[in-house]
């Protein structure tokens, strides 16, 4: 995932519009694609797709590189039962020997059809009451043809009772968005492209809630739950999703759909997702991810995350990260403004809105710049490089990643992010701000409806500059492409507030602890010790050069017992606190593998725990950021602003 530079001089030409219409080089009829999820509870789906023909070689391929995702992971794998038919009868293929995804046929003359049935064999983002289609689950078409240039039209059958959010347009009528029994539901026909940015929810337990009426074009919250009473939401959280496009609208003030569906599921089964896409988003939470103040806490920027992709990473796409099919490598390098400036406003766009309130949010903040601080990969590892090589980043073990670094290219941006808001704001005494170039950067053409449209990093410089001018692309470059051992804390500092360390956590981090106790329940002494420790003692991850690496503890070995008693989280922390007497290190008692040993760590500066400080006397940036832009149409519920 390198950065492709396009040397672009002037406006008009940056703008490589992609246009949804096929062009007139491409087949004319549609691709029909009838995905049958009525075995969904079965964990399979099916396709039967008719491709329209001529006599010849035929290649046909699946998405491999998939939007969003930015790595190698269509599912081919999952991929059996597929059987080619032409005029009824079976036709030979042959997989590609290099490139797995594609399917080599010969057409027989006089044939103007070739009929493929798939299987698909399917684990995640389903369940026994719910199921969510990403297309490229089950979708074939013809290889090293542009995907925009492909048309499909595509249908659905669901199980008997399951309702359907999409954002693709139905053209059969009446009993949608819950379809009679067995029925075929059809959908206008679009593009390959298109088709995959455009999920299918369904469930039996489902909800369509239209948010913020007044607001055009549309936007629905699609919500299917794998308990019924899950998929009635609160009305204080409907009350801030509502505000969330009330205040996406007043900040982005344009759009870029034809209206827009939240997809979310409510399921401890089904799992956790956040999948953007130009018209609608793919979220998935915990059965009780919304259910409470202390649940919400943990997903609170979920919604203004996966929201704000529309605008940034689906419209504006790095020019890297843009292929005209999805078998090309895409090239991650700017995945920090991609994800980064995401991460920003997701969070900034939660806070507006309610979904976290001011608190919250900087405490989570706080937890964001301590994490990135004490990551000490970035002693060697510039923050570009963590976007340049995301696709062999995500997900793995803990073990050792603070010296690794993992996709810190999401919350290096947002710190850097906060930085450029709060020096805008710095320069023009609060009358500009981030708000004005994400009009400029995300807005460029007014509204359209689905489109994509490259950028590179010259464009992102030249943007700053029209809301006010400074040496941007030194600012850029320093914090992204050069070894920085510490946090970019100057947002902070410029916003009215410093970091700090306390002992005790925030009323915040302990609220995400609470809500992910049935998940962990460890303990975490990161910022003393050096330790992340699991439930039953396993270390998860050991703080490079931090007191418990020199003590020579590595992740994966077991704490038994501290200071002579046998593990617990308040056993481990209590003697972090004894420790405070210099006389005495903290004494554990570890098993590796299948040996025994005791080890003393040397730590006496008790507990530590981050926050945010205010400065007194300095401007309050970081308040006036996240103040609402609109007047809520209905007061959500009020959420304690505990300060502590
Ligand atoms: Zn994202």
């Amino acid at each position: 995932m390198l950065m492709l530079m396009r040397c672009v001089k002037s406006f008009p030409a940056i703008l490589l519009f992609v246009s949804v219409i096929p062009s007139t080089h491409a087949q004319k009829s549609p691709i029909q694609i009838v995905a049958d999820l009525s075995e969904a509870p079965r964990k399979l789906f099916h396709a039967e797709i008719d491709f329209p023909v001529s006599a010849g070689p035929l290649t046909l391929i699946s998405p491999q590189w998939i939007p969003g995702h930015h790595m190698p992971s269509g599912p081919a794998g999952s991929f059996t039962g597929v059987v080619f038919t032409a005029n009824g009868k079976p036709l030979e293929w042959r997989r590609d020997d290099a490139n797995l995804f594609e399917y080599h046929l010969t057409v027989p003359g006089g044939v103007t059809t070739v009929h493929a049935h798939v299987d698909a064999i399917v684990t995640r983002r389903i369940s026994q009451r719910m199921a969510a289609l990403e297309w490229e689950a089950l979708m074939l078409y013809p290889a090293h043809i542009p995907v925009k240039d492909i048309p499909i039209q595509p249908s659905v059958k669901v199980p008997a009772g399951w309702g359907i959010g999409t954002a693709l347009k139905p053209v059969t009528g009446g009993d949608y968005p819950v379809p009679a029994a067995g029925s075929i539901t059809k959908f206008a026909a679009t593009t390959v492209e298109q088709l995959e940015d455009s999920p299918i929810l369904t469930g039996l337990y489902f909800h369509e809630y239209s948010l913020a009426p007044t607001i055009k074009p549309q936007h629905f919250l699609d919500v299917v739950a794998d308990a019924p009473e899950d998929a009635n939401l609160r009305p204080a959280v409907l009350a801030e999703a509502a505000n969330l496009v009330r205040e996406a609208d007043a900040l982005y003030a344009s759009h870029h759909y034809g209206e827009y569906h939240f997809l979310l599921t409510l399921s401890d089964i089904a799992g956790g997702m956040g999948l953007e896409h130009e018209q609608s988003s793919d979220n998935g939470v915990g059965e009780k991810g919304f259910a409470d103040d202390v649940h919400q806490l943990a997903e609170s920027d979920l919604l203004s995350h996966e929201f704000t992709h529309s605008w940034n990473g689906k419209y504006r796409r790095p020019a890297g990260l843009y292929q005209p099919d999805f078998a090309t490598p895409m090239q991650g390098a700017m995945l920090w403004v991609y994800e980064g400036m995401t991460e920003y406003w997701g969070n900034v766009l939660a806070a507006r809105s309610g979904l976290k309130n001011p608190q919250e949010y900087k405490d989570v903040l706080a937890a964001t710049a301590a994490e990135l601080d004490y990551t000490r990969g970035r002693e060697w590892r510039p923050t570009v490089d963590t976007a340049v090589s995301a696709s062999i980043l995500r997900g793995g073990n803990p073990a050792w990643s603070n010296w690794r670094r993992g996709q810190d290219y999401y919350f290096e941006g947002e710190m850097l992010w906060l930085d450029a808001d709060t020096l805008i704001r710095k320069m023009t005494q609060n009358k500009k701000s981030l708000d004005d170039f994400a009009k400029i950067f995300l807005g460029k053409g007014g509204n359209t409806g689905p489109l994509i449209v490259t950028y590179t990093f010259d464009e992102v410089v030249r943007d700053l500059n029209q809301v006010v001018s400074y040496d941007w692309a030194t600012f850029l470059h320093d914090r992204v492409d050069k070894i920085n051992p510490h946090v970019d804390a100057a947002g902070l500092a410029q916003g009215g507030y410093k970091l700090v360390y306390l002992d005790k956590p925030t009323k915040s981090a302990r609220m995400i602890e609470a809500s992910e106790g049935r998940r962990g329940g460890g303990v975490d002494c990161w910022y003393s010790i050096g330790l992340r420790v699991g439930a039953d003692g396993t270390i998860a991850d050991v703080l490079w050069n931090g007191p418990a690496d020199k003590a020579g503890i590595a992740p994966g070995e077991k704490i038994m017992a501290v200071n002579d008693k046998v593990f617990s989280k308040d056993e481990v922390l209590e003697a972090i606190r004894e420790a405070k007497n210099p006389t005495k290190p903290v004494r554990v008692i570890l098993q590796a593998d299948s040996f025994v040993s005791t080890v003393q760590i040397d730590y006496h500066d008790g507990e530590r725990y981050p926050a945010l400080q205010r400065v007194d006397g300095t401007p309050a940036y970081l308040d006036d950021i996240i103040k609402p832009l609109t007047t809520p149409e209905k007061a959500p519920e009020q959420k304690p602003d505990d300060t502590e």
